[in-house]
């Protein structure tokens, strides 16, 4: 199994980046640029994303509270903890999968 599986899983065609980051609606169902086969999200997918979504928000967190015990600006420990929380989910969001609806 692929680490990512972000083409049509009929024909391989790309799905394009506004489906998977500006509309990843769980529900939605989409036609396959290339062959016209139905698509849809992966469900267990999804959970394995929600999950790391979770521990992107835990590690984050973790990543402020050490860099403001180390004695720098609270500004700088919030903006430690936006950059790994924002750096972790883009890469949690990119195990987001594609299957025939
Ligand atoms: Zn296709």
């Amino acid at each position: 199994m692929a680490l990512t599986q972000r083409r049509c899983p009929k024909c391989s065609t790309k799905v394009g980046w506004a489906r998977l980051w500006l509309k990843p609606w769980i529900w939605a169902r989409w036609p396959c640029q290339g062959c016209g086969a139905m698509l849809r999200f992966s469900l267990s997918r999804r959970l394995i994303v929600a999950l790391g979504g979770i521990l992107a928000m835990i590690s984050g967190y973790a990543a402020g509270e050490y860099v403001r015990q180390q004695g720098f600006p609270l500004a700088v420990a919030l903006i430690a903890t936006v950059a790994t929380v924002v750096v972790l989910g883009v890469l949690v969001l990119l195990l987001d999968g594609v299957k025939l609806a």
